[in-house]
């Protein structure tokens, strides 16, 4: 029996599920960033503006959903932070869970004036531990929104930080921002620490667009990171509920074009590519290369179910990179 691990049927949507606007520290207006993804190709973009959630039914159009939602940061010792966004499930949700008044910035501080908060915003605290920052992160899981953990490395989290956060939904595995800022934040082996320790999260790739320089730089932070949804159509719960059952991509280039397993034997489909590899949770791999020359388009090779689970990656000859989430062995069809 086959059993699709992207969905047979649909279409994938482009998302950027990270980005700023002058309603905090970006550059770019809202109706700005709309018009520039949607240029690019861009279906989807979650606008998370630093401690203020302000929806922007405004710019629905029948090609573009945005998405509501926000960037939470807890400050620690030695700078320190812990960076986290909430991305509401419900287009109806406009109640802003938390707020940590002093963390407020720039346009933020009257954006908040628009934003419609929940009673208790203000009671939680800011403090810098892994009991407070899983408090959040399943504080904001309760109230209906998807949590993504953002860019460890910019943020100088080190295992023995984020190994103490649960309650995410998934992870930055590319924060495109911070790349082009100079950081290390292509953060697959956090996945796999993450993995490795028993969370069953997903990975996404962003921007954290702030559209500081110019488009045409080179060092411009839009449009190098970005999650493929595949979802039934270009509506707001059809979209978000496709991100919560991880029927998404990572990817800074190549595409992933259809996965799926079939007798313990996985299908990876994919746009050219120079390398693709699959690794297991606990020691097993499969790849193909294309050498120096010439491409490949497939990956096929047999999981042992006892392997816990499997992830994989796509190079292409630029060396850009896309990323499936991990697939764990019971929510695999069982074997005959
Ligand atoms: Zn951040
Ligand atoms: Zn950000």
């Amino acid at each position: 029996m086959r059993k699709y691990l992207l969905p047979e049927k649909g279409t994938f949507y482009k998302a950027n599920l990270h980005c700023h606007t002058v309603l905090s520290d970006g550059m770019l207006t809202p109706l700005q960033v709309r018009e520039l993804y949607r240029s690019r190709g861009y279906s989807v973009v979650a606008f998370t503006d630093h401690n203020a959630m302000l929806p922007h039914p405004e710019l629905r159009t029948p090609d573009f959903l945005p998405l509501t939602g926000y960037e939470l940061n807890v400050n620690g010792p030695a700078r320190k932070t812990a960076h986290f966004n909430f991305i509401a499930m419900d287009e109806d949700n406009d109640v802003q869970p938390v707020l940590f008044r002093d963390n407020l910035k720039k346009g933020a501080v009257e954006t908040i004036e628009k934003c419609r908060l929940a009673p208790e915003a203000e009671t939680y605290v800011a403090e810098y531990s892994p009991e407070n920052i899983t408090k959040l992160m399943r504080t904001g899981r309760e109230k209906g929104f998807f949590v993504i953990y953002n860019h460890p490395d910019w943020s100088l989290e080190v295992f023995g930080d984020y190994g103490g956060y649960h309650g995410m939904h998934a992870m930055e595995i590319v924060n495109y921002g911070c790349v082009m800022s100079g950081y290390d934040d292509v953060n697959y082996r956090v996945y796999d620490e993450f993995l490795h320790a028993g969370e069953r999260i997903f990975c996404v790739a962003a921007d954290d667009n702030h559209n500081k320089l110019p488009l045409d730089d080179p060092r411009s932070d839009s449009c190098g990171g970005w999650t493929m949804i595949k979802a039934p159509a270009l509506e707001y719960s059809a979209v978000t509920s496709a991100l919560a059952a991880g029927d998404c991509y990572a990817s800074t280039g190549p595409e992933i074009r259809e996965l799926w397993i079939e007798d313990g034997r996985v299908h990876i489909g994919t746009s050219d590519a120079a390398f693709i590899n699959a690794k297991f949770g606990v020691r097993g791999a499969a790849a193909v290369s294309a050498g120096p020359a010439g491409a490949v388009n497939s990956l096929d090779f047999n999981f042992p179910y006892e392997k816990k689970w499997f992830r994989i990656t796509v190079r292409d000859a630029r060396g850009f990179r896309a990323w499936t989430r991990a697939y764990f062995a019971d929510e695999l069809p069982p074997l005959a």
